[in-house]
Parts: C-alpha cells; sequence; structure tokens
C-alpha cells in the first residue's frame, strides 16, 4: 500500500491511498469519525445564571466547545472505576463572568494546562450591566458514536482516483464537456486543438461531461484500489492524530477476530 500526502495543514490532511481495499479505507473513514475518544464538557452545575439564556442552552453550549485532548493521560469514564467523576476520567472547568460583557470559550477556566478550548473566540453567553453567570463543567473522555459533540472530524471523506479518457478519434472540440464540467477539470488546448484533463484530482466522477458529449468520446472512470482521502478535525486532534488512533482501533478489532477463529476468547 502507497500513501502520497497532497496537502496538509495544522487540521486539514488530504492523501491518496493507493493499493488499499475500499473496506479498509471505509473502515478508517468510520472508526475516525465514530470510534475516536476525544474530551467535551459532559455534566455542568449552573451555580448562577442572570443571563437571558436558559441553563439547559448554555450547558448545551458548552458541551460543543472543541477542547484540546490529551486521551493517554484519562480513561474513559466507563473504563473507570469511580461512581461517578474523579481525575482519573474527568477534568473540571469553570465558566464566571459578570456584565457589561460576552463571555466566550477563553473564559473557561480548566484546572488541567492539558485541557482547555480549542479556541477562544467562540462566543457562549452575552451579559448586561450587573448580569452573572457562574457554573462549573466537568469535560470527560466519549466518542462520536455515543454524541456528535465527541467527534473530531468534521470532515471525513473518500472518493475513488478519477480516471478520465478522451477518443481523439471520436472528439470534434464542441467543447460541450469543457464548459459544463462543475469543477474545472478540462481545458482546451489551443495549440494542439484537443481537450485535456488539467485538474483529475478535482474530477467528483459526476460523469456530466459524459452525458453531454454527443459523440461518446470521454469517459470516466474510478481507478481501482486507489482513493482520495480527506479528513479534517475540529482542531481537538491532529488528521494525524485521529488516523494514527484509528488505525490502532483496527489492528486492536482485527486481532481480536484473528483470536476468534484461532479458537481464543
Ligand atoms: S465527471 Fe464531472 S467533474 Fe469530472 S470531468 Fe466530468 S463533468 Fe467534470
Ligand atoms: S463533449 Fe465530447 S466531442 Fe465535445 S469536446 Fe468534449 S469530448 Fe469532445
Amino acid at each position: 500500500m502507497e500513501i502520497e500526502i497532497k496537502n496538509r495543514d495544522d487540521n486539514q490532511l488530504t492523501f491518496i491511498i493507493e493499493g488499499a481495499d475500499i473496506s479498509l479505507v471505509n473502515a478508517l473513514r468510520r472508526i475516525s469519525m465514530v470510534e475516536v475518544p476525544t474530551m467535551a464538557i459532559e455534566t455542568v452545575e449552573i451555580l448562577k445564571n442572570d443571563a437571558r439564556i436558559f441553563d439547559e442552552a448554555l450547558a448545551h453550549r458548552l458541551g460543543l466547545v472543541p477542547l484540546t485532548t490529551d486521551a493517554e493521560s484519562l480513561v474513559l469514564p466507563a473504563d473507570c472505576d469511580c461512581d461517578d467523576h474523579c481525575p482519573r476520567c474527568s477534568v473540571s472547568l469553570v465558566l464566571k463572568g459578570k456584565g457589561p460583557k460576552t463571555l466566550y470559550s477563553g473564559d473557561l477556566k480548566s484546572e488541567d494546562p492539558n485541557l482547555k478550548p480549542v479556541l477562544d473566540t467562540i462566543p457562549l453567553v452575552k451579559l448586561k450591566e450587573g448580569e452573572e453567570v457562574e457554573a462549573e463543567a466537568i469535560a470527560q473522555l466519549g466518542v462520536g458514536a455515543e454524541h456528535a459533540k465527541w467527534q473530531p472530524t468534521t470532515s471525513c471523506a473518500y472518493k475513488y482516483y478519477p480516471q478520465i479518457t478522451i477518443d481523439a478519434d471520436k472528439c470534434e472540440a464542441c467543447l460541450n464537456c469543457v464548459e459544463e464540467c462543475p469543477r474545472s477539470v478540462l481545458e482546451y488546448d489551443e495549440k494542439k486543438k484537443t481537450i485535456k484533463v488539467v485538474d483529475l484530482e478535482n474530477c467528483s466522477l459526476c460523469r456530466t461531461c459524459m452525458k453531454d458529449c454527443q459523440n461518446d468520446a470521454i469517459t470516466v472512470d474510478v481507478t481501482e484500489g486507489k482513493f482520495i482521502f480527506h479528513i479534517e478535525t475540529d482542531g481537538s486532534l491532529s488528521p494525524t492524530e485521529v488516523l494514527s488512533r484509528a488505525s490502532d482501533i483496527l489492528a486492536g478489532k482485527a486481532d481480536k477476530i484473528i483470536t476468534f477463529k484461532e479458537g481464543g476468547s
């Protein structure tokens, strides 16, 4: 299997994976989305709320704030032996302020320097003169399968690598395909008087060009075993961290199946 990185920054990664089965690529996608643990606020105790927002709405807002995740130093609540929450499975954050002002995610003060909001600029509540809010939030590890707030990915998708063939004998250079392509994948080559593919990886495989070609001169197909994979995260984990943990989880599942097949338990 070969992997070629096409684009990479802190929160996004696009790569080409070749020589892989679609079931493996799809398993990585699904595990990345819903099985890689991240931290999110799970319970909120509102101690004071004079603001014009219901307690439930404020708690919901807090739950959706992406938090930096140090999954290595904490355990999932289900794996912890405490009754409710403890430092092994939870981190406490406090939100406190008096108006007039707007409280932002950056005003959430965490007891653990490794856990804090990914962004400081998410508005949480507007306070008018004299209004006060005080709340204690408990953040815990969880997975996207349980609730979307624990999903580290904001986008995680793949597509087959496109393959476009233009039959020069049939093509009359009518330019229908060039004009109708929604992704500017095709261009007319003035010098050679032919249609050329200028941005193959941007092709969405919609096949509009095929439908608009009266001469059946253009064919769009997929390359078996080759995919373009794109992953974007909310900043709680980097794309490579998500993929690495997803791969470990997948390997663990494969080990269980092998053990089962070999008669273990
Ligand atoms: S399949 Fe769609 S995106 Fe790809 S070249 Fe044809 S029209 Fe453009
Ligand atoms: S629509 Fe068909 S005939 Fe017209 S330029 Fe495209 S490939 Fe050639």
